[in-house]
C-alpha cells in the first residue's frame, strides 16, 4: 500500500490573524477538488482560530508549530496542545529546527512533546536533522539515529506507526540551498530502515516521512518522486498560495 503524500506549510513568525486568514481563504479556493493530498498548515498561535474556521470541512488541516510539554499550569506565555486541539489543531510540530537551535530544546524536551501531542489528540510531526558541520564530519546517520531514539521513546508502536518525520537538514532551511534528491532519499531510506530495526514492519510501512528545507514549486516533483519521500514541511514556498499550491501539486502528480 502506497503512502499518502503530505505537505505542511509551518508559516513560522508570518501572518497575524487577518493575513492568515486571507491566505486561508486562498488556499480553499485553490484546494477545493483536493483529494489525492494531504494538507496543512502551520500558523502563529495567534492565527490558528481563524485558519481553523477558515478552513472548516476543507480537508485541509491545522497544525501548531510548537506546544508545551505540561497539560497547564504556571507556564507563562506557552501553550499546551488540549488548548491547541480545542483550537482547531490536528497536527503539532515537535522539534523544528528552529526550536532546537534558537530556543535549545533538547531531544528529551522535545520526546515530552511528542507525549503531550498524543495524550492530547494530536498528532506529532517530529522534525530531525543534521547541521552542516554534521554532515561535513560524516556524522549524518548518528545524529539522526540519536535524534530518532530519543524523540521517540516510551511509544507504542501504533504511536510511532501514526507520527510524521520531517528530515530538515538544518543548512538546507531557509538558505535557497536544497539537499540534492538523493541526499534526501538516502537520508530518508536510512530513518526507514531504523524504524524497520526497532519497530513491527507495519511500522516502517506507514510512517510517512517529509522532507523540509527549500522545498519550492520547481524543485519539489524531483524530490517527492524518491521512494521514501512521502511529502514536504515548506517554509518560505507556504507564504503564498501560488507557491504552496504549486508544491501541492507536484505531489499529486
Ligand atoms: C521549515 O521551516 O521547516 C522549512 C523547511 O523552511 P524553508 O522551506 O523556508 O527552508
Amino acid at each position: 500500500m502506497g503512502r499518502r503524500p503530505f505537505i505542511a506549510g509551518n508559516w513560522k513568525m508570518h501572518k497575524g490573524p487577518a493575513e492568515a486568514d486571507a491566505l486561508a481563504r486562498a488556499l480553499k479556493t485553490a484546494l477545493s477538488d483536493l483529494t489525492a493530498v494531504d494538507v496543512a498548515v502551520a500558523p502563529p498561535f495567534i492565527s490558528i482560530p481563524a485558519v481553523a474556521q477558515r478552513l472548516q470541512h476543507t480537508g485541509i488541516h491545522v497544525a501548531a508549530q510548537n506546544l508545551h510539554e505540561e497539560l497547564s499550569g504556571a507556564f507563562t506565555g506557552e501553550v499546551p496542545g488540549e488548548m491547541l486541539r480545542q483550537a482547531g489543531c490536528t497536527y503539532a510540530l515537535c522539534g523544528h529546527s528552529e526550536r532546537r537551535h534558537i530556543f535549545g530544546e533538547s531531544d528529551e524536551r522535545i520526546n515530552r512533546k511528542v507525549h503531550a501531542a498524543f495524550r492530547s489528540g494530536l498528532l506529532p510531526i517530529l522534525c530531525i536533522g543534521e547541521t552542516l558541520a554534521q554532515r561535513e564530519a560524516e556524522r549524518v546517520e548518528d545524529v539522526l539515529a540519536q535524534q530518532l531514539e530519543t524523540g521517540l521513546a516510551g511509544l507504542e508502536a501504533d504511536q510511532v506507526a501514526t507520527t510524521t518525520l520531517a528530515y530538515e537538514p538544518v543548512w538546507a532551511i531557509g538558505t535557497g540551498r536544497t539537499a540534492s534528491p538523493q541526499q534526501a532519499q538516502d537520508a530518508h531510506a536510512f530513518v526507514r530502515s531504523w524504524l524497520n530495526e526497532r519497530f513491527p514492519a507495519y511500522v516502517g510501512k506507514q510512517v510517512r516521512i517529509q522532507y523540509g528545507g527549500s522545498v519550492n514549486p520547481s524543485n519539489a516533483a524531483e524530490l517527492l518522486s524518491q521512494p521514501d519521500i512521502d511529502g514536504a514541511l515548506v517554509g518560505g514556498a507556504a507564504l503564498k498560495a501560488e507557491s504552496f499550491v504549486g508544491i501541492i501539486q507536484a505531489a499529486s502528480a
